[in-house]
This record gives C-alpha cells, sequence and structure tokens, in this order.
C-alpha cells in the first residue's frame, strides 16, 4: 500500500497527472521569478489558465526555498502554492532549499487550514535533483510536517512517470522504517 499513516496524517503516493488531482492545494514546481515554464509549471498554468499567472505577476518573485499562495483558475484544485526548489549543483545547501521549499509549502497549506495538499516532485525535472535523494528528503519532509500540529489529514505526492514513482515508493519504505 502506498500509504504511511502519521497521527490523523496520511501520506499517500499515486501515479498520475497533478493538475486533475482534487486536493484543496496543489503544489506547484515553479522557478523564483514565478515566469512559468515547461513540466509540471507548464501543465498548471496551461491547465488552470491566465488568472494564475496574473496573480504571480503581481506577486512578482519568490525566493528559491520559499512558497507562495495563488488562486487556482480552472483546475480542480482551491489554490495553487508555487514551491522554489533549487537547481541542483551537488552542494549540502541544495538539500536544505529543497526541504524548504517542502516545508513552506505545507506550512502556507496549514497556515490556511487545509486539510488536503498534493506535490509533485519538486526539483526533479530541469533542475536536476537525484530522484532517490529527493524523494527522501520529499517524504521525511512531509513526515516531520505530520508529526508536528497540522491541520492536512492528507499529503499526497504526484508522481508523472513510472520512475518517480518508483523512487518514491521506496524512499516512503525506509520512511516507513524510521517511524516511530
Ligand atoms: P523542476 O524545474 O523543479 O525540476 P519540472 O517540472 O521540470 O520541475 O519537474 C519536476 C517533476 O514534475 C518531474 O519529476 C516531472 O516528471 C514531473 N511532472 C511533469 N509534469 C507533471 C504533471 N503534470 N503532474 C505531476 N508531475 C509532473
Amino acid at each position: 500500500m502506498d500509504e504511511l499513516r502519521i497521527g490523523a496524517t496520511t501520506i499517500a503516493l499515486e501515479p498520475g497527472d497533478i493538475t486533475r488531482v482534487h486536493a484543496e492545494a496543489i503544489v506547484n514546481a515553479a522557478n523564483a521569478h514565478l515566469a512559468g515554464g515547461g513540466g509540471v509549471d507548464g501543465a498548471i498554468h496551461r491547465a488552470g489558465g491566465p488568472s494564475i499567472m496574473e496573480e504571480c505577476r503581481r506577486i512578482g518573485a519568490c525566493k528559491t526555498g520559499g512558497a507562495v499562495l495563488t488562486g487556482a483558475g480552472n483546475l480542480p484544485s482551491r489554490y495553487v502554492i508555487h514551491a522554489v526548489a533549487p537547481r541542483y549543483a551537488g552542494r549540502p545547501r541544495d538539500g536544505e532549499l529543497l526541504r524548504s521549499a517542502y516545508g513552506t509549502a505545507l506550512d502556507v497549506a496549514c497556515k490556511l487550514g487545509l486539510r488536503t495538499i498534493a506535490f509533485p516532485s519538486l526539483g526533479t525535472g530541469a533542475y536536476g535533483y537525484p530522484i532517490d535523494e529527493a524523494a527522501d528528503i520529499a517524504l521525511s519532509t512531509a513526515r516531520g510536517h505530520a508529526l508536528g500540529e497540522t491541520t492536512l489529514e492528507r499529503i499526497t505526492f504526484v508522481l508523472f512517470s513510472e520512475r518517480d514513482l518508483a523512487a518514491f515508493r521506496a524512499a516512503l519504505g525506509r520512511a516507513s522504517v524510521h517511524k516511530g
């Protein structure tokens, strides 16, 4: 089963396209200029329509490791949380920044009182973060968040490729072993 229960929160993995997911918030793998791009960012703006980019332009920018909130346009979710992963260069700081991008997005959702959030695999496409390491960071950050006080009942990772899903499954196994 692709789930891990931590207190009242379930961390779940599912294959698919995040633009079709019905979560209160979906997370975008944005860039620091909030300028749109390829990958999941392009897919979210295409499916969500122009209002998301209009809001991004008004916000202007987001630091690497941070996250900002917009509405979700035509998407089935209510909000898009745009999180900025680092461009991977093998520095120890890259791990901190990826952890921070996940953690800030979770905090934004929790401050809004949301119960459900869905993430793509941040940083592992154009930004080049190695997927196995990134999956460990994603799941340990979600687990750490769930161990604290949170409104989130379900944190879903939506994996677009077989390779991403396999890497997150292996990481979920490691996170389960370290449970407790
Ligand atoms: P980054 O620039 O942060 O690396 P990318 O969008 O290039 O972001 O890639 C991040 C991950 O998102 C990749 O693993 C890619 O397979 C995945 N991805 C691409 N399109 C979608 C989608 N529609 N839904 C979910 N994940 C997606």
